[in-house]
């Protein structure tokens, strides 16, 4: 099985290996990521040109590195059918459709957030976590508290609604003056790098959606208010840029609230959903940000007094956008469902994860 993923800035190409005993294996993952250092965040036509440039070359090279081609074609054809950057999407889609025409092999058009979602199965051979299961889906385009029932069934039970918590550790730590193509690693590094300095000035930060009157336990997540607060620091003159200790001090507490503001959304959704989570004990916690050391460490403690008794996280390569995800989705479709999609397909640039069905081109084997 062959997958491509290119809904956002990073253009990937994975081959798995699916023997007929069950098991799964990696067999390679190369991934090539847009540059915005310089400039600061993606620009949709930067990542059009970066996906146009390396994909035939990633393609290529996973082709020939495995002894694949016309003559012993992988089986299955996988790539990312949306939700995201529509011009991005289409160039993988297209590429796949090509190789899916011309080694008359199916192809699957997997949703970018299932791929999110099964990865962690793809990591145990199938195994783990079992439907029903509970997922943090937390990155630089989403941040979601999903319920999933069973393959083509998930619940958002929280959602975000501006933008996502990696878009605003992101934006933070560019207004904070770091520099990187992994902003919210970066953060993370500077924050540790001097704990001496996390209290040197007290900021006041925002704590989004919190109850007041005519407003009790929403269940949402809310990133833009951190975003504002910071800029409006910055220009107040209260914060001195060139000062590293008040750099950091600001790194720390931004971080902070941002993932305390996660955390406390988790366990009110949890407390408030208590009903429908009755038989879910595993909770997942999958997309870049999820790889942050402090919002592992609180999230753990979400769970006392629930039936979530088991706690995972993806490995780091998988937790960000991969093509690792893709193919497993595709395959889990595939074989579970016999789902194939019809080549004349375009990308869908939004799609709801709770409505992975309802959209056209779905062709299923069983059905024919
Ligand atoms: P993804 O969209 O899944 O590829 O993840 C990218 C997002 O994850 C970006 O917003 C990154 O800043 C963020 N990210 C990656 N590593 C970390 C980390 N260690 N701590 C916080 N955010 C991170
Ligand atoms: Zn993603």
């Amino acid at each position: 099985m062959l997958s491509i993923e290119t809904s956002c800035d990073d253009t990937c190409v994975a081959l798995i290996n699916r023997p007929d005993n069950g098991t799964a294996e990696l067999i390679q993952h190369v991934k090539s990521t847009l540059d915005s250092t310089e400039v600061g965040g993606i620009i949709p036509t930067a990542a059009f040109d970066h996906h146009q440039s390396h994909i035939s070359g990633a393609v290529e090279r996973v082709l020939k590195e495995n002894g694949l081609g016309p003559g012993n074609p992988p089986d299955l054809i996988c790539a990312t059918r949306g939700p995201g950057m529509k011009g991005s999407l289409s160039i993988g889609l297209d590429f796949a459709k090509g190789l899916s025409v011309a080694y008359g092999k199916p192809l699957v058009g997997v949703h970018h957030m299932l791929g999110h979602l099964l990865v962690p199965r793809f990591e145990s051979g199938g195994v783990e976590p079992q439907f029903p299961f509970l997922s943090l889906l937390i990155s630089g385009g989403h941040t979601m508290l999903v319920l999933s029932e069973s393959l083509l069934k998930h619940e958002i039970l929280c959602d975000t609604i501006d933008v996502a918590a990696g878009d605003a550790l992101d934006k933070t730590a560019r207004e904070i003056g770091l520099k990187g193509n992994n902003l919210g690693r970066t953060l993370e590094e500077f924050v540790q790098t001097g704990k001496e300095d996390w209290h040197f000035k007290k900021y006041e930060l925002p704590t989004p959606l919190s109850n007041k009157p005519g407003r009790l336990n929403q269940q949402n997540f809310s990133f833009s208010p951190f975003q504002g607060v910071i800029k409006r620091l910055i220009l107040s003159g209260d914060y001195d840029p060139t000062n590293i200790r008040q750099q950091r001090a600001l790194a720390y507490q931004s971080q902070k609230s941002i993932f305390d503001h996660v955390v406390n959304k988790v366990k009110l959704t949890i407390d408030a959903n208590k009903d429908k989570l009755k038989g879910v004990n595993h909770f997942v916690a999958s997309g870049g940000v999820a790889s942050n050391l402090y919002l592992r460490t609180r999230l753990n403690d979400c769970f006392e007094g629930t039936e979530i008794a088991k706690v995972s996280y993806p490995s780091l390569e998988l937790c960000s956008d991969n093509a690792v995800m893709i193919g497993w989705a595709g395959i889990e479709l595939y074989e579970a469902e016999g789902l194939t999609t019809n080549r004349n397909v375009v990308p869908i640039s939004k799609w709801p994860l709770s409505d992975i069905m309802n959209v056209s081109g779905w062709k299923s084997e069983r059905e024919e």
